[in-house]
């Protein structure tokens, strides 16, 4: 439903004294032209069922996910106590982050398109890259290289090559973000498809503003007004709507809109203010590497600050190198990349990974210092800190720690979605909100899983499994899957959650056992089993258990380990050693020292 739709607010007054401030002078909430029920409830603070509730009474029929404009949602607001302030367009688009603490110029933006399979990313992507007059002239074959800039009255645009979202929240997942706009593609002919939804939602939980594009106008069954509604519906209101989404009709096939869309990117950076720091060391982000055969490693980084060299010295990701070469994706030699610059560069000891970030340092043994560091950090980082678990993410809920519990829901009838959604969404309170940022019917993608890691938000699956590439994924990166078939019990563990209550589910992973060969008296301190280790390894301070003829008899903690008088942190299967376990002391020939650890599940 659009806002045109609606009829306006009659009868304020009626409801004026059940405002809950009236003649007070009210605190202000800055609305933007138009939004969704759920931005002004989120706004508001308040449930999106009372929203709706108050828009009813004054006879406004909408649902959670439908736009309301600015006179409508100014009254509501005015219910809950606030004056309502229209904010100008350009306040609604978050600005990032400015790259360095110098001296700050403006860079070019760096985008990323994104939409539903076959709407025509790779076909827009090839549009732009020909409309572009700096890559035609020289009559070059431009080449793969991960990302490329066009020029458009002498301003830069650098788009990353790999369309996606799911390329997109890798890099998230691994800790940079280099988007600062993602277009939208949205077939006219096709409309509004699951994917297009995912990637709204990948794109709002990095808080990247989002470009329509709805290509394909020039199909005879293509409707444009069509997409333009089912997106207002999804809480995206293009600018002709009164909403604030830039919205630009091509035609990637008949090389129709190009220019409008180039330069409405521009016009989106231009309020975003994007601003990198030149004079200082380079750094930024692998977009992508390889081994080639005659070249050595190869790899396509994006400069984020400073200027790139060649003969620069790099530390990137687990290796380093020198820039013996930098290209662009023309193959012509760069001197120097300037920030949001993309170089292909050679040079480097090994590959790096995408989404590994780059330093330039001063010399190789500075170089090397830093990765020194860098693994050491990485041996040092306890597996368990990766894992977001509901119960891990309750304790820092209760401690302060986080404002908002982020869920991605997977369901196996779309219909489930709405109810759950809502009652996932009136469980927060001032102090920590629930944000469902991303919802669908289907199995648990690995798509759903890298959001998950992002945005460092949980999975919840209501009769739905994970696909086994997504399984793989969740259990490598620690990140929990809890799953349902009652909402009661879904919605209870959320709440127990929200409130620091919810007990964590371990896991046992037996880490080795040994058997006791022998048993050494020392007097007070207490016995000391002479073993072998048969599998796995014995470590110091694991938690152990004594099983005799298959029956644990008792349960407590490695104390000592020791190899030939030595005390030992482990002992690896094949070895032999000496063990003590906390407050026992009975040890026979033929026993099993089980040693474990505990690991929280979900
Ligand atoms: P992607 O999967 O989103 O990258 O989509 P592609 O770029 O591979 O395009 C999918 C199909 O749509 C291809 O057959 C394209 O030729 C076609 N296509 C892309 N853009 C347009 C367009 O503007 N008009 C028409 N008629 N077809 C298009």
């Amino acid at each position: 439903m659009s806002n045109k739709k609606q009829k306006p607010i009659a009868n304020q007054e009626q409801d004026s004294q059940e405002a809950k401030i009236d003649s007070q002078v009210l605190p202000h909430v800055s609305l933007p032209p138009a939004l969704s029920v759920k931005q002004l409830a989120d706004l508001l603070q308040v449930s999106a069922v009372e929203v709706i509730k108050q828009l009813m009474r004054n006879g406004v029929m909408a649902n959670i996910n439908q736009a309301v404009d600015f006179d409508t949602a100014a009254v509501v607001a005015a219910y809950f106590g606030y004056e309502a302030k229209k904010q100008p367009v350009s306040a609604q688009i978050k600005r990032p982050m400015p790259t360095g603490d110098g001296k700050l110029s403006p860079r070019p933006p760096v985008i990323t398109i994104m939409g539903h399979v076959d709407h025509g990313k790779t076909s827009l992507l090839d549009a732009i890259r020909k409309s572009n007059v700096i890559a035609t002239e020289a009559g070059a074959i431009t080449q793969h290289i991960g990302a490329y800039q066009v020029e458009v009255d002498s301003r830069k645009i650098t788009f990353l090559d790999t369309p996606g979202h799911e390329a997109f929240t890798a890099m998230r997942a691994r800790g940079t973000q280099v988007t600062d706009i993602a277009v939208l593609v949205v077939a006219a002919d096709d409309g509004v498809m699951p994917q297009t939804i995912e990637a709204i939602n990948h794109a709002r939980a990095a808080d990247v503003p989002i470009v329509v594009s709805i290509n394909k106008i020039d199909k005879p069954n293509s409707n444009p007004d069509k997409v333009k509604q089912q997106l207002a519906d999804l809480g995206l209101i293009i600018e002709e709507w009164g909403g604030d989404t830039v919205c630009v009709p091509v035609s990637a096939k008949k090389k129709q809109g190009i220019d409008e869309l180039l330069e409405n990117l521009l016009l989106v950076a231009d309020i975003l203010e994007l601003k990198a720091e030149h004079d200082c060391p380079a750094e930024g982000v692998v977009i992508e590497a390889r081994l080639d055969k005659t070249r050595g490693p190869v790899a396509t980084l994006l400069v984020q600050k400073g200027i790139l060299k060649p003969g620069d010295t790099l530390a990137i990701g687990n290796t380093w190198g020198r820039v013996k070469a930098m290209f662009n994706e023309l193959g012509k030699h760069l001197k120097k990349a300037e920030p949001a610059t993309p170089v292909e560069v050679l040079g480097l000891n090994a590959v790096p990974y995408a989404g590994d970030s780059f330093k330039v340092v001063s010399n190789e043994r500075e170089a090397r210092m830093l990765l020194e560091k860098h693994k050491d950090m990485q041996q040092k980082a306890p597996t368990s800190a990766k894992t977001l678990s509901l119960s891990a993410l309750s304790t820092q809920i209760s401690a302060g720690q986080i404002k908002e519990l982020n869920i991605i829901l997977k369901t196996d009838v779309q219909g489930s979605i709405e109810p759950i959604r809502n009652s996932l969404e009136q469980l927060g309170d001032e102090k920590v909100k629930v944000r469902v940022i991303h919802s669908g019917s289907g199995s648990i993608t690995e798509s759903d899983v890298l959001l998950a890691l992002a945005s460092k938000g949980i999975i919840i699956g209501f009769n739905s499994r994970p696909e086994p590439g997504a399984q793989r994924l969740a259990e490598a990166e620690g990140i929990s899957l809890r799953y349902y078939n009652v909402i009661y019990e879904l919605v209870k563990d959320v709440d127990k959650a929200l409130k620091g209550m919810l007990e964590p589910v371990y896991t046992e992973v037996i880490e080795g056992q040994a058997e006791v060969l022998a048993v050494f008296e020392t007097g007070k301190k207490g016995n000391v089993a002479g073993v072998s280790v048969k599998e796995g390894k014995l470590r110091r301070d694991a938690l152990a258990r004594l099983i005799r003829r298959d029956e644990s008899i008792h349960e407590s903690r490695i104390n000592s380990l020791r190899r030939f008088k030595e005390d030992v942190k482990e002992v690896a299967t094949g070895f032999e050693c000496g063990v003590k376990i906390e407050g026992f002391a009975d040890f026979q020939v033929g026993d099993i020292i089980q040693s474990y650890r505990q690991e929280i599940i979900s």
